[in-house]
């Protein structure tokens, strides 16, 4: 950080600036222009109350160097992180499809689901037991018979599974079933629940809140990596802006912009991005042609009897097409399916 001591600021009072930096142990560099001295902060200044500082007699400005976050940043960790779950590697070459319905609704539909997802190509599936809808009256999920009809499909299709945790308390049975933990959009900044995932140890899926700065969403994957936990998937879902012919803005920018702040591996949410099946396709192609590890993806084997997010899901073979049409673009750009 550097603090810009004002014009007039007396020498009393840019020692007194130095003096409240030193005693946070850290190092202070002088540097004397005619017109203002600037105090160049040396160290780990995160830990500097700055809205104290900016109080202080003569400061005219404070101005960082160092990001808010440091354990997800890549200055701290050059190298991608890579990991395994159930011997699929994220975040390494080969781009990761997770597949599968909005919610489980019943045992039928997600084993069904589960057995198409995996013929088409999927690693992994989805499917919400905990349901975060907008209403109370709309479908809320099936809750533990719903963890327990997708463990019965991950153990059919030996396909690792993903799931919502909503809450605090539900965290230890969910954990029990999931082999990822999936943190929703409405929970991004949900800090006990992130400091509850953080100690859980288990790998987590982090959505961006949807009016989320990727700082935001990095400062919250932090809050995980604090606690040792080391395996954060940062999703990109889309984003509120004025546009309403589609339901959220997928900001295509953070697949690279994450890449290059991070180095954890980033997922794209392509349905809840466009919340348009018409759009998932192109979208999913976009995203691995600009970076992303891997994607999320809502598939139900009857969309028209969906209980959820039936307008964004494709059909079973939708998806398959869609995983033939992503391969050239993995290609392109030196990854794999
Ligand atoms: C979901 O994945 O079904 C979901 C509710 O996602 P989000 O939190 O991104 O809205
Ligand atoms: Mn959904």
């Amino acid at each position: 950080m550097i603090v810009v001591m004002k014009p007039n600021a007396s020498e009393e009072q840019i020692q007194k600036v130095a003096q409240r930096i030193e005693s946070y142990g850290l190092k202070v560099h002088f540097s004397r222009g005619t017109e203002v001295t600037i105090l160049g902060v040396i160290g780990d200044d995160r830990i500097i109350n700055r809205d104290q500082l900016v109080h202080m007699e003569g400061v005219d400005k404070l101005i960082p160097v160092l990001k808010p976050y440091k354990l997800a940043s890549r200055e701290f960790h050059p190298e991608n992180t890579v990991f395994e779950i159930n011997g699929i590697q994220v975040g390494g070459e080969r781009i990761v499809v997770i597949a599968g319905p909005c919610a489980v609704e019943s045992r039928e539909q997600i084993l069904e689901a589960a057995q198409r997802v995996k013929e088409a190509g999927a690693h992994m599936l989805r499917g919400g037991a905990y349901k975060p809808r907008t209403s109370p009256y709309s479908f809320q999920g099936l809750g533990e018979e719903g963890l327990r009809f997708l463990k019965e499909a991950s153990e059919l299709t030996g396909l690792p599974v993903v799931t919502e945790v909503m809450d605090i308390q539900t965290l230890p049975l969910v954990a029990e079933y999931a082999d990822i933990l999936q943190i929703g959009a409405r929970n991004m900044q949900n800090f006990p629940l992130l400091h509850a995932v953080g100690e859980s140890q288990k790998p987590v899926l982090l959505k961006r809140g949807m009016s989320s700065t990727l700082e935001e969403l990095l400062m919250s994957a932090e809050y995980i990596l604090t606690h040792g936990n080391h395996r954060v998937i940062l999703c990109e879902r889309g984003i509120r802006t004025f546009e309403n012919f589609t339901r959220n803005t997928l900001d295509i920018n953070a697949a690279p912009a994450l890449k290059m702040l991070s180095h954890l591996p980033v997922f794209i949410d392509p349905s809840h991005g466009t919340g348009r099946w018409e759009l998932v396709e192109p979208v999913s192609r976009a995203a691995v042609a600009a970076g992303a590890d891997g994607l999320i993806i809502e598939v139900h084997p009857r969309p028209d009897q969906a209980l959820s997010d039936g307008a964004q899901s494709l059909t079973p073979e939708r998806f398959s097409a869609l995983m033939q049409n992503l391969a050239p673009v993995a290609q392109a750009v030196g990854r794999s399916l």
